[in-house]
């Protein structure tokens, strides 16, 4: 039985749900009256189910696919402008027990050079990030009892938030780790933590035991509960995704809406995120061998029907993605981007000898970070760092609120110019600089409230002059 409400991952995430959603969603894909009504309401800003976002996604009629476009657009703009917030990953270990068969880090693959980071390495990765300019990072680690457990992570995230080198400073940590209980969860909060992401992989529970036949996580219950026990240790930003090409594209779409309207029903507040990576290649791993590869079009009309039925959720778009893919989806409503990523165990302080390879996947887009923020702005937009929602206390449900009452306009803009403003002036090359100090003065005229105008415009000039970590 379906219901939202329930804790149980079989009844909020009910497969039966699911499939009578597909064959509604296919009963009326071309049912013009319906869709147009869908997009009436998208067009109200509050969102949309997983039924009539399950219409859209099934519609062929070029017009509508159009109109959801301009709408993901226009919602993008409305809610996040043209700001585009930027972040690392940063891989601790991986040592794994579990038999995911599209992860290189499975356990029985005993070529792959395995590693764990020392506190030693930490501090030198996170300089090195830190030299690059990043002040978000997400940190990911396989689930390893013994190699990486809990203590590990804490350690890592204390070690990660004490470094200050020069003017850098990591000023929120993600985490990316293993379902774990409510009590580590808990941990994790004290220990600081922004958003907590783990990646459903799929939502459909056969594939789901079939494609992690061994480990812990086979357990498709604990895994697809972890985000209510991860609430209920206190953590109220969590970030969800699936691997889009394991299975059915429109089952995985479905049960990922099924999730946040989950969440939203059992904690009152929905994902602070969502991620939309795709199988790439990797050491052992050819996607090819995954039968449900998506397209570059299916992917970029997933990416804006997210934006539509969940206008409040970040969408995070990692170097997995080529640059044009890129470029295609951050219109259609992506508010996050990594850049100058390693997907290697550590090789952000020293790249890593190629017969040592420990990379999780093979990344797409290997431009710097001066690069992305480079070309970011030679597309119109602003590449933010800001972290000042979570410094603030801003999560979970303030964060929603504010986002709900589009006040986040009168934070995030400024906020935008100042980190950039930071980034300018610390790190980025004589051109980047140029380009961004011309759209820094530009922008600052766009703040409505005369206030904040001037106060923003007075921080930047302090920035200029040595200080650092202003927000609003
Ligand atoms: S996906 Fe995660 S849990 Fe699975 S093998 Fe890779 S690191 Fe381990
Ligand atoms: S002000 Fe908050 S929502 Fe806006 S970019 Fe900064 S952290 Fe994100």
């Amino acid at each position: 039985m379906y219901r939202a409400e329930s804790l149980k991952a079989e009844e909020f995430i009910s497969d039966e749900e699911i499939r009578q959603t597909l064959a509604y969603a296919d009963e009326n894909k071309d049912n013009e009256k319906l869709v147009d009504e869908i997009l009436k309401k998208a067009e109200k800003r509050k969102g949309l189910d997983h039924r009539e976002a399950s219409v859209l996604l099934a519609c062929e009629i070029p017009e509508k696919i159009e109109k959801m476009y301009a709408l993901a657009k226009q919602i993008k703009q409305d809610y996040y402008g043209n700001r585009i917030v930027l972040f690392a990953p940063l891989y601790l270990s991986n040592y794994c027990v579990n038999g995911c068969v599209y992860c290189p880090y499975h356990a029985k693959n005993k070529h792959i050079a395995r590693k764990k980071l020392t506190q030693e390495e930490i501090r030198k990765e996170v300089i090195a990030l830190q030299d690059m300019g990043h002040k978000r990072l997400a940190i990911e680690a396989g689930e390893d009892p013994v190699n990486n457990p809990i203590e590990y992570i804490l350690e890592c995230i204390q070690t990660i938030y004490s470094i200050k080198h020069k003017n850098g400073a990591i000023r929120r940590v993600n985490v990316n780790i293993a379902a774990t209980t409510v009590e580590n969860y808990r941990k994790l909060k004290e220990a600081g933590i922004g958003t907590y992401i783990l990646f459903q992989e799929t939502y459909n529970k056969e594939s789901y035991e079939k494609l992690h036949p061994t480990g812990p996580k086979h357990d498709y219950a604990y895994h697809t509960e972890a985000m209510d026990r991860a609430m209920e240790g206190g953590i109220d930003d969590v970030g969800l995704g699936v691997l889009f090409g394991l299975e059915m594209y429109r089952y995985e779409f479905a049960g990922l809406l099924m999730h946040a309207e989950h969440l939203e029903a059992v904690h009152g507040v929905g994902p602070h995120t969502i991620s939309v990576p795709r199988v790439k290649r990797a050491d052992d791993i050819n996607p090819d061998d995954f039968d449900n590869g998506i397209s570059d079009d299916i992917f970029a009309k997933i990416c804006a029907l997210i934006r539509i039925s969940v206008p409040y959720t970040g969408m995070i778009i990692s170097t997995r993605e080529s640059q044009s893919v890129r470029e295609k989806v951050l219109p259609l409503g992506v508010s996050q981007i990594s850049g100058g990523s390693r997907t290697s165990v550590g090789g952000y302080a020293e790249p890593e000898p190629e017969e040592e390879n420990s990379a999780q996947f093979d990344v797409s887009d290997q431009r710097s970070l001066d690069e992305v923020v480079n070309w970011l702005m030679k597309l119109g937009y602003i590449p933010s760092f800001c972290t000042a929602c979570y410094r603030e206390g801003r999560t979970g449900d303030r964060f929603m609120t504010l986002c709900k009452n589009m006040q986040i306009l009168n934070c995030c803009h400024p906020n935008a110019l100042m980190t950039l403003k930071e980034y300018l002036e610390d790190y980025a090359s004589e051109e980047t600089k140029e380009i961004g100090m011309k759209l820094i003065e530009r922008e600052l005229e766009k703040i409505p409230n005369p206030k904040v105008k001037q106060t923003a415009s007075e921080h930047i000039h302090d920035i200029a002059g040595g200080k650092r970590d202003f927000r609003f």
